[in-house]
């Protein structure tokens, strides 16, 4: 394949995108580009700068003095690498409440067209297949149990150490899910054009190649 094109997943918290994105991206030689972690960085940096999601001046005037950049799959936040200052649950919870903000969004999504613009790509969020992404060529949407998700990020944080119950875990996701899919603006939902794959009792490598053959269709 010579020519660019743009694969699109999207899908609820916990379903898989990122390791199968850049497990794909591994394998097609492509860019991964994960929208979910710039959300992440915002979230992070307002509550660390105490600028309230109502604040709207202070939200822009951050913006506006804010930098986002991939170097070599880390998120570079304002020069500075916040990849594990970016995964923890405070963290997800304020990238779901900061992403719901029209400013926000505006300035992410019009990095992410700009990303998508100038090479293959394969980009994972919410909203790509949408309307970052609208005429991407592959666009899958990658779902799972509520409970399997859970599970899964259960396990993910037990393993760095991030004491959280399943119970609390499971609850987190479902509001997430719900602040996600019922946000006015771009909404999580399934692209009428995407594929859907359900990877719950699926393995790792079963999902990649589904996504791969997707492609090579
Ligand atoms: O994918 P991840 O869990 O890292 O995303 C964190 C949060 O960022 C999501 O819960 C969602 O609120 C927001 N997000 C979004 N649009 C995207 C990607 C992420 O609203 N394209």
């Amino acid at each position: 394949m010579s020519e660019i094109f743009r694969i699109a997943i999207d899908g609820p918290s916990g379903a898989g995108k990122s390791t199968i994105a850049k497990a794909v991206a591994k394998r097609l030689g492509i860019d991964y580009i994960d929208t979910g972690a710039m959300y992440r960085a915002i979230g992070y940096k307002a509550n660390l700068c105490g600028v309230s999601a109502e604040d709207a001046d202070g939200l822009q005037a951050m913006l506006d003095t804010t930098d986002i950049d991939f170097v070599q799959g880390n998120i570079l936040l304002d020069g500075e690498n916040v990849n594990d200052k970016i995964r923890t649950p405070e963290v997800s919870m304020l990238a779901s409440k900061y992403s719901a903000i029209p400013e926000v969004r505006e300035k992410l999504v019009e990095i992410q067209r700009g990303m998508g613009s100038r090479k293959s790509v394969i980009m994972d969020g919410r909203d790509i297949g949408t309307n970052v992404l609208k005429d991407a060529e592959y666009k899958i949407y990658l779902n799972a149990s509520a409970e399997e998700r859970a599970t899964r990020r259960f396990k993910e944080l037990q393993e760095k150490g991030q004491n959280q119950s399943y119970e609390a875990v499971l609850e987190d996701i479902k509001q997430r899910d719900y602040n996600d899919m019922n946000r006015p603006l771009n909404p999580l939902k399934k692209a009428d054009d995407a594929l859907e794959i359900d990877s719950t009792g699926m393995s790792i490598d079963d999902v990649i190649q589904a996504v791969i053959d997707c492609v090579n269709k």
